[in-house]
């Protein structure tokens, strides 16, 4: 899809296997469960799916899934698996060498959306895959990840971010910003300290990676919200805000988590903002 100069695709990057419960919050699973059938462990297929917006100069990757780095019992929690084609080989079809890749958006810093910055190398040390983007980070998101809550703290793999302390170059965020013209970050609170959306374009028409404020088509709905959010209210205020421009502009929405809908548009029927038709978002 292309956005005044900016080409935008979503690539596939892997699978893996969430407690739907968790996914869902106080949603039955009566109600959950026709959007997203559990398996005998009560956990649904969820998509990783970074975007990557370019213009042939500039490579902008929001996100980077998981990565291919799960030791035994991570893969056995987490029924991790990659995609076919997978991130870096994605990125070649379309002619990107990973270190042609010049910036990174964290959306935020909860391992399914950054541990695959980094891969195992021949020695078993983990390195950066993307190693001359500059990673654009909230700094409330970067505090948070590096003394997470008792809560919280399985969400975050520590050593990570040693690594990019030492061999990545960071870029601290505070609130909205510009990353370049034509893309910009909004923070939202309500998922994690320093949560960020990614909005290409400006006004109708604009592309918004949602991230985890709204992970799958099926959270449009304003009362579906996550149980891992900090705090599930400033997720219900953030949506409806969101929601309401969307529709106002016709916005697309991209979702970072489901398997079936990588993006669509949104329509409103009785007073409730739906799902709509559906955007690809695929590569060439
Ligand atoms: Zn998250």
């Amino acid at each position: 899809m292309k956005i005044g100069t900016w080409n935008v695709y979503s690539i596939l990057e892997g699978t893996f296997g969430l407690d739907g419960g968790s996914m869902f919050g106080i949603v039955p699973k009566l109600l959950w469960s026709k959007h997203h059938a559990p398996d005998e462990n009560n956990r649904i297929t969820m998509a990783l799916r970074p975007m990557l917006i370019t213009d042939g100069h500039r490579h902008i990757l929001v996100d980077a899934g998981i990565g291919p780095r799960f030791d035994e019992k991570q893969q056995r929690i987490y029924r991790y698996e990659p995609a076919d084609t997978g991130l870096v080989k994605s990125l070649q079809t379309l002619g990107i060498a990973p270190h042609e890749i010049t910036d990174v958006i964290a959306t935020h810093l909860h391992f399914d959306h950054v541990s695959g910055l980094l891969a195992l190398d021949d020695k078993g040390q983990l390195r950066p895959v993307f190693a001359n983007a500059r990673i654009h980070i909230q700094d409330e998101a970067w505090n948070w990840a590096r003394e997470p809550s008792q809560w919280d703290r399985a969400s975050f793999f520590p050593h990570d971010f040693e690594v990019w302390e030492k061999e990545l170059s960071l870029s601290m965020v505070q609130g909205d910003f510009q990353i370049a013209p034509g893309v910009r970050v909004q923070r939202t609170q309500g998922h994690t300290p320093g949560h960020q959306i990614v909005v290409v374009g400006q006004g109708k028409g604009s592309v918004v990676f949602c991230a985890d404020l709204i992970p799958t088509a099926a959270h449009v709905n304003l009362a579906w919200i996550m149980a891992y959010d900090h705090k599930p209210l400033m997720t219900l205020d953030e949506k409806r805000v969101l929601l309401a421009q969307a529709v106002e502009e016709d916005w697309i929405l991209v979702f970072e988590h489901d398997p079936n809908t990588v993006a669509c548009h949104l329509k409103e029927e009785r007073g409730k903002v739906l799902p709509g038709e559906a955007v690809s978002l695929d590569l060439p």
